[in-house]
């Protein structure tokens, strides 16, 4: 196995690219791509094909990045470290994997060791850093940095920088290939530290989550990308302050909206229609924190089993789908079609025999599911989990 002469520390919250990129420093080469050359030619003598996997551009090396290659970007990546004579998977450990959540409803995502990140949330145009981070003895480029909701370093209670104090231009290392500088050649370890401030009101306090109970890393982005989704132009402070009660508030206010649009009674009408898909949306984002999504299943039995009837019936009357009883139930898809089956569930209207009920159909009766949820001990486990 051919070998690269310097070798230096790779640390464990550090980007892929950073890596790279000291290697490609540490090894005396003129630019990232004359590097990313040595790679390939190097990679090629051993696994012809691997080589193929490895593109030239710093900015496009990371796994995410690659899409039908990407079992041959990881298998060149695994070949380097194995040139670097680093343990197995060292270097994969600190790339940004593609999730694995696959469902048609959910947001794509990225993986970064095991934490699960919105892939929306990875910076494409600029990576702020932490000028008193770089002041280490060996500045690196923190993975934080690469995601859009961090913009504090917590560690030094400051603000990230985005811009260059001298030149104004965007920070980013991946472009001008350099980790302590600016292209202008202005040193960013001189940068002003500036108090944190509201933007980075999530990161900075322990309780901002607590509504949800206790939150993981990827929980709380999760919460962060359903609240911008929700509310984009609130304050994110107020929004985390108010936890569930935001949540029982939106139906209430989705609902009464849609009430004085119905013309048709609402047991013709679909659940997602009056709370303008609200479990569609909370659908969409993996890894929602089980505090949240059992307070929200809550407020819907809530309004389920206790709405007045008006002129065109009750809001229990209006129609689920097995997706969404599924998410009322915490089960699957297909237990809805098991307890269907076996007529435990009855559709609210008449099917044509041998139809397959698809998903999104709207055939459960909401009042009908709500009860049901009540009897289950699902729902007992996840109420008792608040
Ligand atoms: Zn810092
Ligand atoms: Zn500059």
């Amino acid at each position: 196995m051919p070998r690269l002469p310097a070798h230096i520390q790779i640390y464990s919250d550090e980007s892929l690219e950073s890596y790279l990129l000291r290697l490609c420093q540490a090894n005396y080469f003129d630019s990232f791509y004359d590097f990313a050359l040595e790679l390939k030619h190097l990679l090629w003598e051993q696994e012809s094909g691997a080589a193929g996997g490895l593109p030239t551009e710093l900015a496009a090396i990371n796994i995410y990045h690659a899409q039908q290659d990407s079992g041959r970007r990881s298998q060149a990546l695994f070949l380097v470290e194995k040139m670097l004579e680093l343990k197995p998977f060292t270097l994969l450990d600190i790339t940004f994997k593609h999730g694995t959540s696959v469902d048609l409803y959910q947001r794509a995502t990225v993986s970064y060791q095991n934490h699960i990140i919105p892939r929306h949330y990875l910076r494409q145009n600029s990576i702020p850093i932490c000028p008193v981070c770089l002041q280490g003895e060996q500045p690196y480029i923190r993975y934080l940095w690469h995601l859009e909701p961090v913009k504090a370093c917590v560690e030094h209670n400051c603000k990230l920088v985005e811009c260059c104090p001298r030149c104004n231009e965007t920070l980013n290392y991946m472009e001008s290939e350099l980790i302590t500088h600016c292209f202008c050649g202005f040193d960013l370890r001189k940068c002003e530290q500036e108090p944190a401030d509201a933007k980075s009101y999530w990161q900075l306090n322990p309780e901002a989550f607590s509504a949800f109970g206790d939150c993981s890393f990827s929980e709380k982005l999760a919460v962060l990308s359903l609240l911008e989704q929700l509310a984009s132009d609130k304050n994110q402070e107020v929004l985390l302050r108010e936890g569930i009660d935001f949540f029982s508030r939106l139906l209430e206010e989705r609902i009464s909206e849609q009430l004085t649009l119905a013309t048709k009674p609402l047991s013709k009408l679909s659940f997602r229609t009056l709370s303008a898909g609200l479990i569609d949306e909370l659908s969409k984002v993996s890894n929602l924190p089980q505090g949240l999504i059992s307070g929200v299943i809550k407020a819907i039995l809530i309004k389920a089993l206790d709405t007045p009837k008006t002129s065109l019936g009750c809001l229990g009357d209006s129609l689920l789908s097995p997706r969404e009883c599924a998410f009322l139930l915490q089960s699957s898809v297909n237990d809805i079609y098991r307890l269907y089956e076996t007529g435990v569930l009855s559709p609210a209207i008449r099917l044509p025999s041998k139809q397959t009920i698809q998903s999104y159909q709207t055939i459960f009766r909401l009042q009908d599911i709500a009860g049901f949820t009540l009897s289950c001990s699902s729902f007992m486990a996840v109420t008792s989990s608040r």
